[in-house]
Parts: C-alpha cells; sequence; structure tokens
C-alpha cells in the first residue's frame, strides 16, 4: 500500500480498549514477571488463543466472558500491569502506526483485582503510565475514557463517573457506556450522572447499535445525548435514526475489523454498504481499531489500508474521516502548549 503512505501518516485513535491494546508480548512479559498461569504454555499458542482472525471468529459475548474479562482484563489488573500497559500501548501506537492522537478507554474496576488494588492507586498507575509515554512522544497527544459497565450496579457506575472528575486535569477526558447489556439497563437512570460529568468538563461517548437493533441508539441519543457513539453501525438500516443523528451531529467511532471477527457485520459486502450508507446520509465517522493487538491485522494503519484496498471508501473519503476523527476528539489540544495537561 505505498500509494497511500502520505494518506496514513497523521492518524487519530478514538476507540481502543485497554485490555486489547496491550501487544501479547506485553502481555507475555507481565504474565511471566508476575508469575500468573497462563491458558496455554507456548507463548505462539497464547497468541493464537486470545488473537481473533478471519479463520477463527466469535460473537462479542464469546469473547468478553471467554477471554477479554477473564485472561485480558485479569493480566492487566494492578498498578505494575497497568502502568506497563498503557505506557507501551500508547508508545507502539506512536512508533508502529503513526498514530498521533489516541484515546484509549478502560474500566479503571475491571483492572483492581476486584478491590484488592485500591481504585486510586489503579487510575494514577494509568496516568502514569500515559505521562512517560507522553514525555517519550512530545508528538503524540493522549487522553483517558473512563467506561462505565452496563453489567455493573449504578452505584458502581457513579463512582467511575467521580473518579473521572476528580482525575479530569490529569487526562482522563470523557466516560462512556461499555459491555453488553443487562436486562434492566436503561440510559435513561443514567440522565443526571452523564448531566453531573459533563458540568465537570467530561465529555461523553457510549457503546451503541453494535449488535443490537436501533431501540438502543434511539434511547441513548433521546437520553444522554452522547458526543460520539462506538460503533453505532445498526443506523444504517434506519434512515430516521441516521438523519437524526446526521442532525444532532453524533459522531460515530466506526471499528470494522472488529465488527467482522465478531459476526456483528457478516462481511465485507455488508461493511462496504455501512460505510457508504452513513457517508451518503451525512453521519460523520472515524475508523478505529477497539481492539488494535487482538484483532490479525488490526492495527489503525492495517484498517485504514483494507478499507482502500477493498474499496469500501474511495481516498478522498478516508483522507476526510481521517479529518473528522481530530475534530471529534476529546482531547483539549487548542488550549495546551504541553501534552502532559499542564
Ligand atoms: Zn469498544
Amino acid at each position: 500500500m505505498e500509494g497511500h503512505q502520505n494518506l496514513l501518516d497523521n492518524l487519530a485513535e478514538l476507540h481502543a480498549h485497554i485490555g486489547s491494546s496491550i501487544a501479547p508480548h506485553v502481555y507475555w512479559h507481565i504474565a511471566n514477571s508476575e508469575g500468573y498461569k497462563l491458558p496455554k504454555r507456548d507463548y505462539h499458542e497464547f497468541v493464537n488463543h486470545i488473537v481473533l482472525s478471519k479463520d477463527r471468529k466469535m460473537t462479542l459475548k464469546e469473547y468478553l466472558d471467554d477471554i477479554y474479562h477473564p485472561i485480558l482484563d485479569k493480566l492487566s489488573s494492578g498498578t505494575l500491569a497497568l502502568e506497563k500497559a498503557v505506557y507501551e500501548s500508547l508508545g507502539g501506537a506512536y512508533r508502529s502506526n503513526s498514530i498521533k492522537l489516541y484515546e484509549l478507554r478502560g474500566n479503571p474496576m475491571k483492572h483492581n483485582k476486584e478491590g484488592e488494588v485500591d481504585l486510586d492507586h489503579a487510575i494514577m498507575a494509568m496516568l502514569r503510565g500515559m505521562e512517560r509515554a507522553l514525555l517519550e512522544y512530545p508528538k503524540l497527544r493522549a487522553g483517558l475514557i473512563f467506561c462505565l459497565d452496563r453489567q455493573f450496579s449504578y452505584e458502581q457506575n457513579e463512582i467511575i463517573v467521580e473518579k473521572a472528575i476528580k482525575y479530569r486535569h490529569r487526562g482522563v477526558i470523557a466516560i462512556d457506556f461499555s459491555n453488553y447489556n443487562k436486562k434492566g439497563f436503561h440510559f435513561k437512570d443514567y440522565v443526571k450522572l452523564v448531566e453531573k460529568a459533563r458540568e465537570n468538563g467530561l465529555n461523553v461517548t457510549a457503546h451503541s447499535g453494535e449488535t443490537d437493533d436501533t431501540n438502543d441508539m434511539w434511547e441513548c441519543i433521546e437520553t444522554i445525548n452522547p458526543d460520539r457513539i462506538g460503533h453505532g453501525i445498526k443506523a444504517a438500516y434506519d434512515k430516521k435514526l441516521m438523519a437524526e443523528l446526521a442532525r444532532r451531529g453524533t459522531f460515530l467511532e466506526v471499528c470494522p475489523l472488529s465488527n467482522l471477527l465478531t459476526k456483528a457485520v457478516k462481511d465485507d459486502k455488508e461493511m462496504h454498504f455501512i460505510l457508504n450508507t452513513l457517508y451518503d446520509s451525512g453521519v460523520k465517522f472515524s475508523i478505529n481499531t477497539d481492539w488494535p493487538e487482538t484483532l490479525e491485522n488490526g492495527h489503525l494503519r492495517q484498517q485504514y489500508e483494507y478499507v482502500l484496498e477493498k474499496k469500501m471508501l474511495t481516498p478522498e473519503q478516508v483522507k476526510q474521516t481521517i479529518g473528522w476523527g481530530f475534530e471529534a476528539s476529546f482531547i483539549p489540544m487548542k488550549e495546551k502548549e504541553s501534552n502532559l495537561y499542564l
């Protein structure tokens, strides 16, 4: 893809989770440093076990329940692992993927060894990892998004919002809603909490419209009205919703390979249809990874190359979506001299 070198020299990643942004060799190093027993004793078998590929697809629920939460979240828990994980993920993205802006997201309560580690220590470890990377790569901009969890109680999610507010001047830029739905979860119950986050300078994004129908997306925009939506691809099948997203200027963080390898999208043809339908309807979006290290060929640059190679978007459209990504970023670049939130 020599021809697209320049086009892909300046990328923004808006949707990547901590647990799946850690390269397998970094996981291997953490596991062996701390003496964890792994499901596979050989490195290459371990990689095959945690990485999805065209030949090894899993549904979102299967992957989250069998691999993401029990293995990846566990290994990236605790202060030493978290600092290393965030530091390595950001540095790696800048060095090998030309990523100049990286919004990394995670739920600190999923990385505190189920309460064994003090939550503030876990968060500070994440921030230390980010600061080390930002010091080493002064042209890199980064911020952390704290994920609330649809499976959590309101009280647990409230604590995450409080922590996000507490650390907003240290580089926590937004809150997110993640995980698959729990019966009884409704965005309307979170209106006040989201309002509080906003009043305190945080931005809002939410996973929605990934695997379900568009009812969840409608409820999401009509109640908490997020600045951005993670995925949101199902909107392509709802003309009224696309018009409403365009009217509100709600931005979609589209993650093509993640959707394909978790069977949320059937094939390249369907992805082609989705991207073009969104584009033609005036819904702004950018390409993101979701899980850059646990999808085969899943790095951001590779995903843009893939979209170009399969002619899902023209080079001109790709250029436009990259630009939209920078515009939709939650990182307050304009007011800041330094990339260190000083
Ligand atoms: Zn996601």
